[in-house]
């Protein structure tokens, strides 16, 4: 009989209990054992959540402390040299220390899981002696078996995924590294087997990244060694968030069953189940329940493609699961009573997902789509409802929108031509200085913000706040010297709500938060309907802050791309159409600006290289489309507009080309981390419009001295040119310190001033 599997559950709590535990550890307000016993209080209660929803085969040590990869690492020993580890079990202390840095060590890097918005702790083999430091997975599965009696399927990852999401050594030394990492995995995984556990799921979402001849040979490898080290083991080898590669060559390799992802990778796979079957001898994990989307299913669709499979695969080799880990969505959607009721209506988080999959599991153990007709119903209808609603038919702006996207949005003139009339009507020195756009948000400031919200202050008793800040920032730039002053974004908690809460289309959740990192949770804004630009959004505090200066001050955006991709978004359209409704609305915001006498706007785009598809062959087109977005935004104003953008904390090195083709007369692009790499593909490939690289790192408090930004500006006017070359820091400075950053900002405009000296003889 078929049998219905979760492949993870968030870890934080319907009220953030897990993050909150955390942060009191971390501040010395919780004892270790207290901190133990919360999460333990926390971990069961999930276990319990899915035994009562009826699920079959429930995850175990998909729970963490942190991250599951830190906890993949520290498993094996692997620990960074700076933490002068010595062997034995890894304590709390250390764990958290590779997370967040100690006094004496910097933290480890952390980076993006695959296309999520989740960011793991990338482990660093440099120098290691790998050691099982303890066996997670079987404390997991035993504690399961003893708290609530369940036979866990232990989840850990495979061995390819871990070093492919490792670094600290070379490409050329990746066997090496598979040959010291392969007997700790079989001794983790016989300890299992001797146990009695039954399955183990493996992660292996790299396999549906690219794989060329030797990652399948390492897959045989891995695969026939578990095979033969632990044959009473059974593996479910896990992919997910897209269509697995080689999918010929992955269903031979000798494992039990094979998990896919029939949502996100839903064509590419189905489509390789067609041409090439599913072998008779596996299980097939059939990920039909979106792990990472936040919409219900459509049971009746998801019951048909069941019922397809069961052609393919017999009854008792079907797993009806998630797509991925539930670890991206938010828990429940129970809690929400303010949202639009179509909307509310149409949303599963992973509790209503848990639903799902006993539901569709009733619908295929018992005679079909009949067996579940009053939930199909109603789900159909809901889903139905929502897509009838207001919200999604706002046939004038779809017009206008197609219209617009239509055509080839473009600037008047060529940047070559426009460059001089702005450089005429603004007459900035050489190398302008400026910042991107948030100056620090004190505590004042968060405090006038919750008595506003609260309704403690009037709407014009917390404007005339926010003025009172803009007033001193304004004073302060001028003192300090900087050419191309904002108005310091002290009205916005987050860059993409404060856009969200002003247009039409978006809806916010009360608790609908994800993990981001750590302890660090978002409540991403949900994208629903048909965006549309209801009022101006930035005016009022931009044309005030202009009010009180001669310099120029740049108006400051979000921009189509960020806004989605930091979002959850509708499914109905594809996503670039949502990027063009958001660049239709967010143009009107610079016309507005523009009409308002603002003559430089700043359209951020920090979130442009997040939206990238996993899959190498649809990188283009989505870049396409998304340098199309931001020219949308951008190409309505006057040759004498000076249009600026900025990035940041990705790796911007391969898309330069795409960058340039947003055509922004000046880009701010952080590089203080990567420094290195993209400078060093502007001397493979100039960049011919206006470019700042951001001359210090703001996310240390650490003010930078003259000496050291001089070095980088130098650095950078080696490969490009200084009558283009800005001068900023290489982010906002919301979260700074007003002292510091005064004082770096002053330094900056120092060696500003060493570095026109030097060059302008040359110009
Ligand atoms: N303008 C924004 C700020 O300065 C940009 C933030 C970002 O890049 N994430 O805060
Ligand atoms: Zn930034």
């Amino acid at each position: 009989m078929a049998q219905s599997s979760v492949l993870g559950y968030p870890r934080i709590g319907a009220n953030r209990e897990w993050k909150k535990a955390l942060e009191a550890f971390w501040a010395g307000k919780l004892e270790e054992h207290d901190l133990q016993q919360e999460l333990k209080e926390i971990r069961v209660q999930h276990w319990r959540k899915q035994l009562e929803a009826g699920i079959d085969v429930i995850p175990v040590n998909d729970f963490s402390y942190y991250d599951q990869v830190l906890d993949t690492a520290t498993m094996f020993g692997i620990i960074p040299k700076r933490f002068q580890y010595e062997g034995g079990r890894v304590p709390l202390s250390l764990y958290y220390g590779i997370a967040r840095g100690t006094t004496d060590a910097a933290a480890s890097e952390m980076t993006k899981w695959f296309n999520t918005n989740y960011h793991y702790i990338v482990p660093e083999l440099q120098g290691v002696e790998p050691v099982i430091t303890e066996n997670k997975p079987l404390a997991a599965y035993r504690e399961a078996k003893a708290e609530l009696g369940i036979e866990g399927r232990p989840v850990i990852i495979g061995p390819l995924t871990f070093l492919k999401l490792s670094k600290g050594y070379e490409p050329s030394e990746v066997d090496h590294w598979l040959a010291r990492l392969l007997p700790l995995y079989v001794h983790i995984l016989r300890e299992l087997e001797e146990e009695g556990v039954k399955w183990v799921q493996v992660d292996e979402p790299a396999l549906v990244t690219s794989l060329d001849e030797a990652d399948i040979q390492r897959l045989q490898t891995i695969y026939s060694t578990f095979a033969k080290q632990v044959p009473g083991l059974k593996l479910m080898l896990q992919t997910y968030f897209e269509s697995v590669e080689r999918y010929e060559e992955i269903i031979q390799l000798p494992v039990a069953g094979i998990g896919l992802d029939l949502v996100h990778g839903y064509a590419g796979n189905i489509e390789a189940i067609r041409s090439y079957g599913f072998p008779q001898d596996k299980v097939l994990g059939a990920g039909v329940v979106d792990g990472r989307g936040i919409w219900r299913s459509s049971l009746q669709a998801k019951v048909s493609l069941l019922e397809q499979l069961s052609q393919i695969v017999a009854d008792d080799k079907l797993i009806i699961q998630t797509s991925c880990s539930l670890l991206h969505v938010p828990v429940t959607v129970q809690q929400e009573d303010k949202l639009p009721s179509e909307l509310q209506a149409a949303l599963a988080f992973a509790d209503e997902k848990l639903e799902e999959l006993t539901l569709l599991k009733k619908a295929v153990t018992s005679g079909g789509a009949n067996a579940i007709a009053v939930e199909l119903d109603r789900c159909e209808q809901a889903l139905q409802n929502l897509q009838r609603s207001d919200a999604r038919n706002r046939l004038e702006t779809l017009q206008a929108v197609a219209a617009v996207s239509a055509q080839n949005p473009s600037r008047n003139l060529p940047f070559v031509e426009r460059h001089p009339l702005q450089q005429q009507r603004w007459q900035l020195p050489l190398l302008p200085t400026t910042t991107i756009g948030s100056f620090p948000q004190s505590v004042d400031v968060r405090k006038a913000r919750q008595r506003w919200r609260k309704g403690e202050w009037n709407q014009a008793q917390y404007e005339a706040f926010i003025r009172e800040q803009i007033d001193v920032w304004i004073q302060l730039q001028e003192e300090i010297g900087l050419d191309v002053l904002v108005h310091g974004e002290f009205e916005r908690t987050d860059m993409v709500e404060f856009f969200g809460e002003k247009l039409a289309g978006f809806a916010f959740t009360k608790f609908g938060w994800v993990q981001s990192y750590g302890s660090r949770c978002v409540k991403p804004p949900v994208i629903y309907g048909d965006v549309e630009f209801e009022e101006a959004m930035t005016v009022k505090e931009t044309s005030y802050a202009q009010s009180k200066t001669n310099r120029p001050v740049k108006g400051m955006l979000t921009g189509p791309i960020t806004i989605m991709n930091w979002s959850f978004v509708r499914e109905d359209i594809p996503r670039e159409k949502i990027a063009y409704q958001l660049a239709y609305a967010l143009r009107q915001e610079v016309e507005a600006l523009e009409g308002a006498g603002i003559g430089m706007i700043q359209v951020d785009e920090p979130a442009v290289r997040e939206g990238l598809p996993l899959k190498l062959k649809e990188q283009a087109e989505y870049l396409d489309w998304a340098v199309k977005a931001f020219r949308m935004t951008t190409c309505t104003v006057k040759d004498t507009t000076q249009i600026h953008t900025h990035m940041c904390y990705c790796e911007f090195h391969d898309m330069i080309i795409s960058i340039q083709a947003m055509d922004a007369d000046v880009i701010s692009i952080e590089t203080s981390r990567s420094h290195g790499e993209l400078i060093h593909s502007f001397e493979v490939h100039t960049y011919p419009l206006g470019i700042g690289l951001g001359v210090y790192d703001i996310h240390s408090p650490r003010v930078p001295r003259v000496e050291e930004m001089t070095s980088m500006i130098e650095r950078a006017l080696r490969v490009l040119d200084p009558k283009l070359f800005w001068i900023n820091p290489d982010c906002g400075l919301k979260t700074r310190g007003m002292d510091e950053t005064v004082a770096a900002l002053r330094n900056m405009v120092q060696a500003t001033r060493i570095a026109r000296d030097a060059h302008a003889v040359q110009v």
